[in-house]
Parts: C-alpha cells; sequence; structure tokens
C-alpha cells in the first residue's frame, strides 16, 4: 500500500519508521529536512510538496502540531487536496478540535476522499513501539481501509464515532493528562518542602490512591532527573487545554480544572519553556517555592 506521511516530528517521525519497517511504500514530507534525512535513510522517498505527496499516496497521513498548520498542508496550490487521487483516504492523527476534523473532512470528500480523524495516546514511547492507542471517527467502512496502518501503528483502534469523535474524546484524555500534571507538579512541591525524600514520597504515593498515569510517566524520567526534553511539548499541552476549554464554551459546560491547569502551564510558557516537556510545568512552582524536586 502507497502511504504519504506528512509531520516526521517526534511522534510521526517513529511512526514513519515503523511503518517502512513493516514493508508500506512510505512517502514522507516535513519543512525539518534534517527529519527527512532521517527517514529516507530509513528507506522512505521525499516527497518536494504535500501535492506530490498525495499523488503517489493511496492514504495520506499527517502528524502535524496543530490545525492551522494541517489547513496549511492540506489547502493551497501545493497542497494535499489539489493533488489527491479520486477514492484516497486522509487520516489526521494530530490532535485538532472536532468541529476543525469535520471541517476537514467536509473538504476532502469535496475532492473524492474519504476522511479519519484519528488521534493518539502513548507518547513517544508508544510510537517508537508501535503501541499507541488510536481514536478514531469515521465510518467502520473508512476505519476497516485504515486498519492495516493502524495495525503497525497502535496496539489498541476505537472506534468511537462519526467524523470529529476521535478528537473529542482525544480532547477529553488531554484535559486529564494537563490536570493531573499540573497537580502532580503542585503536590511534589509541597512534599519537597514539608521535607520529604521525593524517592520516598513517590514510592509511597505509587501504592497509595495518589497514584496517576501522570505521576508514573513524568515523576522518575522527567522530573526526578532535571530532564525536560520531550516527549510531549508544554506548548502542545497548552494547545489541548485550550481546544478543550473552547469545546466547553461551544457546548456550555463550564471546565473549571481546566482553566487553572492552563493557567499554569500559561506560567509555564512565559518562562520560556514552551518546547520542554509537560512535567517542567513544576519549574516556575519550583522557583517561587525555593525547592527542587529531584533525586
Ligand atoms: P513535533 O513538533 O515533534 O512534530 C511536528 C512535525 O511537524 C515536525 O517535524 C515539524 O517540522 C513538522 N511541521 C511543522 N510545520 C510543518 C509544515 N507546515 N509542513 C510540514 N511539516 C511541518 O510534534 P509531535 O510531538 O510529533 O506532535 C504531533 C501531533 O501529535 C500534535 O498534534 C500533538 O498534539 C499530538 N500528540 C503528541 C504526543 C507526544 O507525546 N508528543 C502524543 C500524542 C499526540
Amino acid at each position: 500500500m502507497q502511504v504519504g506521511l506528512i509531520g516526521i516530528g517526534a511522534m510521526g517521525g517513529p511512526m514513519a519508521v515503523n511503518l517502512c519497517q513493516a514493508g508500506f511504500d512510505l512517502a514522507v514530507y516535513d519543512v525539518n529536512e534534517e527529519a527527512v534525512r532521517r527517514l529516507t535513510a530509513q528507506g522512505a522517498t521525499a516527497a518536494a510538496t504535500p501535492k506530490e505527496l498525495a499523488k503517489v499516496s493511496e492514504v495520506v497521513i499527517t502528524m502535524l502540531p496543530n490545525f492551522q498548520i494541517v489547513s496549511s498542508v492540506m489547502e493551497g496550490t501545493d497542497g494535499v487536496l489539489s493533488g489527491i487521487r479520486d477514492g484516497s483516504l486522509v487520516i489526521d492523527m494530530s490532535t485538532v478540535a472536532p468541529y476543525q476534523a469535520r471541517a476537514m473532512a467536509a473538504q476532502a470528500a469535496q475532492r473524492g476522499a474519504a476522511y479519519l480523524d484519528a488521534p493518539v495516546s502513548g507518547g513517544v514511547a508508544g510510537a517508537k513501539q508501535g503501541t499507541l492507542t488510536i481514536m478514531v471517527g469515521g465510518s467502520d467502512e473508512t476505519v476497516d481501509r485504515a486498519m492495516p496502518i493502524f495495525g503497525v501503528l497502535g496496539r489498541k483502534v476505537y472506534r468511537v464515532g462519526d467524523v470529529g469523535s476521535g478528537a473529542a474524546i482525544k480532547l477529553v484524555n488531554n484535559l486529564l493528562l494537563g490536570v493531573n500534571t499540573a497537580a502532580v507538579a503542585e503536590a511534589l512541591v509541597l512534599g519537597v518542602k514539608a521535607g520529604l525524600n521525593p524517592r520516598v514520597l513517590l514510592d509511597v504515593i505509587r501504592s497509595s490512591s495518589g497514584d496517576s498515569y501522570a505521576l508514573k510517566a513524568k515523576a522518575d524520567v522527567f522530573i526526578l532527573e532535571g530532564k525536560f526534553e520531550p516527549g510531549f511539548a508544554i506548548d502542545l499541552q497548552y494547545k489541548d487545554l485550550e481546544l478543550a476549554a473552547q469545546t466547553g464554551k461551544e457546548l456550555g459546560v463550564p471546565l473549571f480544572m481546566t482553566g487553572l491547569a492552563q493557567q499554569l502551564f500559561e506560567q509555564a510558557r512565559a518562562a520560556g519553556l514552551g518546547s520542554k516537556d509537560i512535567s517542567a510545568v513544576i519549574k516556575p512552582l519550583e522557583k517561587l517555592i525555593g525547592v527542587e524536586v529531584r533525586g
């Protein structure tokens, strides 16, 4: 199967490697030339533009930072939609809002292409290991077409409803990730200020009721080591909380915790930490209190 993948960064890069290794005929496009070189060394073909990529692909996947960038690679004279073959399939695996996914699906349909929104969870480790959780919005028939690809990229694939539903469930998930990560940061700072050894603190919480994915994934590898390279960048988490907040406004749902967490990530961005891992949300809090959670 001829597949094109646009956006070969922290997530799309390892996903592309897995598709190459699984024997897909893969074309890639990215504005980062170094990322493209890494993939051509693995057997992928470099496309000159999104349009050229679409011309040689039965399935076009996008894995990009936000919807503005997804739109910019889809639309315009060099965009995917101007080169798309009739009957092709477009899968956006980026995290976007449900209304954005529906709008892009409508544009794809006008060009005779099927569309799925299929955001993922599992982080860079899951992308590398091919164990992502994939949340798909679209028809059963279209999801079936994509299953050979999803089977390589993920371990669990859920069809959660029509186009836009994958995006909706991803926003709910990432609302929880943002809120929980901010809570982990606040709690660890309090614990260390209270004189506790961070390792003892973590050991006890891990076998107690305060444990969470955020604590497991972020405390040892990032916070205690003082290594904040993403991972999942603060700018992306901030975007996801904003998408959740927008969706809440659209639907009339107050999101108190989302607002608080977003302000903490805003504070981290203001401190110049936007490109760091979300665990770096702890750093302004550490500075404020005058402690460091390291061990
Ligand atoms: P990233 O910034 O590491 O990668 C994005 C890639 O897109 C980069 O290689 C960049 O050069 C490329 N790009 C940017 N603008 C472009 C353009 N105009 N044309 C072509 N390429 C362009 O981001 P990421 O962490 O891989 O995240 C990608 C998406 O996946 C985001 O929507 C994010 O919210 C979501 N996501 C990320 C994680 C994670 O842990 N990093 C987990 C789940 C979902």
